[in-house]
């Protein structure tokens, strides 16, 4: 009898579930849908690359064992990732993979949205070596991607990773000016007076989500134009390499031929005086002939050292926007943006929390995510608040060392002798408001927490509470003799926190 591809999968799932914890089951198994059994083969759907990986990396054992018990040993088990969710015009795009014995997780360029992303191109290592075994051939333009091949254009590739979309890309004060100036050059590509758009910002802050945003969006919408992402440091390497193989005439016209020309971390140029060279006159053709430039840094330009001054002067012609670290808002938008793709489940205590404890940025939230999501897991329990401050307590409790709210209202409480709980309650009663508003004073002063983030850990008050009573507390020092010795006590508590 023919087994269809349903019940074989709901089979698996028994035997799945029998062997993984129930958050575990529901994390990570019930979003999978199975589409096909072809010749043994099972094909089944998940909805992301991370999500794939994590299956390899964490049930792969288990997979088997279900497939072995379902199949037999000519059992094989075969995942389709959704890496566009596609539109109302377009289809949602897959990509087939097969399980593997996954020893050590694939290196960037192999992993599979990579792998997509540059079809049918071997990665630049491989493009070294066959570079390296061809000889010249002056009569047919070499593309540095592809070292071997004559350019042709339908087949030119831009090296995007597709997940990254203005429409998963969270807008906040921390970014509004660069993803605006962003949207704006993804709509009129090369037209606007943002070119060259430089975006600058420190490490993890979405840069490169966001020129990769601009990328895409400008591919889905002019599929004439020829968009190129490249780091600086692939740049880099490929024109060593054409120097190398005798080809810089080919490396030069391939760049010639972008229309929209986005070079990732600059600032790894530095130093680089011939790639610079190069860099500057293909920036100069590209702009007088109207194609667009998008470049990102870690640091703004009159701090970028060891760069050419004719290539930062060329810089300032258009627009450079910055992006800062996100807000707490904006924090929690991301963490649930993010939560929402990968099909996770947070209870919402639980995203705040989080948004509060990480401040510094987006990766490393995202790392305290998915570190979060692994001990659920590994752990076999759901993600509540309790379990997020024990796995997260290495990383919280740096943060703390460093801020120190929680010292801060136990030794205010304790010097006014006030219950420390009562600071977090609605009472108003004199002692209680003054070693409140002190204790605000002090968190204000010596953490790095915004107004916002003080009020929350005060009960949940708002800002304008928190800036009262820090004006409340400042004008009693001026004028009030004992309040002020009162203040300068406490201080010295605090001195070297
Ligand atoms: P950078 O290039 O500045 O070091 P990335 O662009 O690699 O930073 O961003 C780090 C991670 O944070 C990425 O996974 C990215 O998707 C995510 N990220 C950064 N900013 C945002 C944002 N505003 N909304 C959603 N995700 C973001
Ligand atoms: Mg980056």
């Amino acid at each position: 009898m023919l087994k269809d591809c349903r019940t074989v999968w709901v089979n698996c799932l028994r035997v799945i579930k029998a062997n993984i914890g129930e958050q575990s089951f529901k994390t990570w198994f019930q979003p999978i849908v199975p589409v096909q059994l072809h010749n043994n083969v099972l094909i089944i759907q998940v909805p992301s690359q991370f999500f794939y990986e994590w299956l390899e990396e964490h049930y792969v054992d288990v997979l088997k064992k279900a497939i072995y018990q379902e199949l037999g040993p000519e059992g094989r088990l075969e995942y389709s990732i959704v890496v566009d969710q596609g539109n109302a015009q377009t289809k949602p795009r897959t990509l087939n993979l097969p399980t593997s014995h996954k020893a050590a997780g694939p290196a960037p360029e192999t992993t599979p949205a990579a792998a997509l992303a540059s079809g049918p191109m071997s990665s630049s290592a491989r493009n070294v070596a066959a570079a390296a075994a061809q000889p010249a051939q002056p009569a047919t333009l070499r593309n540095p991607f592809e070292a071997s091949k004559a350019i042709d254009r339908n087949y030119l590739n831009s090296q995007l990773n597709h997940s990254y979309t203005f429409e998963n890309y969270i807008e906040g004060d921390c970014n509004r000016l660069s993803r605006s100036a962003g949207l704006a050059v993804a709509n009129k590509p090369g037209t606007t007076s943002f070119n060259p758009l430089m975006i600058y910002g420190g490490v993890g802050l979405g840069k490169t989500h966001l020129v990769q945003a601009i990328g895409n969006h400008i591919k889905a919408t002019n599929t004439d134009k020829f968009v190129l992402y490249v780091s600086a440091e692939k740049f880099t390497n490929q024109f060593i390499e054409s120097l190398r193989s005798n080809a810089v005439q080919d490396f030069a016209n391939f760049y010639l031929l972008v229309d929209i020309l986005i070079l990732d971390d600059v600032q790894f140029l530095s130093g680089k005086d011939k790639t610079q060279e190069m860099f500057f006159h293909i920036f100069n053709h590209l702009h007088q002939a109207g194609k667009q430039i998008v470049m990102t840094s870690d640091r703004p330009p009159r701090d970028l050292v060891g760069l050419e001054d004719r290539l930062l002067s060329r810089f300032k012609w258009g627009l450079t926007a910055d992006l800062q670290s996100p807000d707490f808002e904006t924090r929690m938008a991301i963490i649930q943006n993010k939560m929402q793709q990968d099909g996770i489940d947070i209870p919402p205590q639980v995203v705040e929390y989080l948004a509060h404890s990480v401040n510094t940025n987006v990766r490393e939230l995202e790392g305290v995510l998915i570190s979060l999501v692994a001990q659920s897991s590994l752990n076999r329990r759901e993600i509540d608040l309790e379990m997020a401050k024990q796995a997260l307590r290495h990383i919280i409790e740096e943060v703390e060392a460093e801020v120190n709210l929680d010292f801060i209202q136990k030794t205010c409480a304790e010097y006014f002798s006030v219950p420390v709980e009562l600071l977090k309650a609605k009472t108003r009663k004199k002692e209680v408001v003054t070693a409140r508003q002190v204790a605000m004073y002090f968190a204000k002063e010596h953490t790095s927490h915004s107004l916002k983030s003080i009020g929350h850990h005060f009960g949940g008050r708002d800002h304008s509470t928190v800036i009262h009573s820090v004006q409340t507390v400042s004008d009693l020092i001026d004028s009030d003799k004992s309040f002020r010795t009162t203040i300068q006590e406490l201080r010295k508590k605090f001195a070297g926190k």
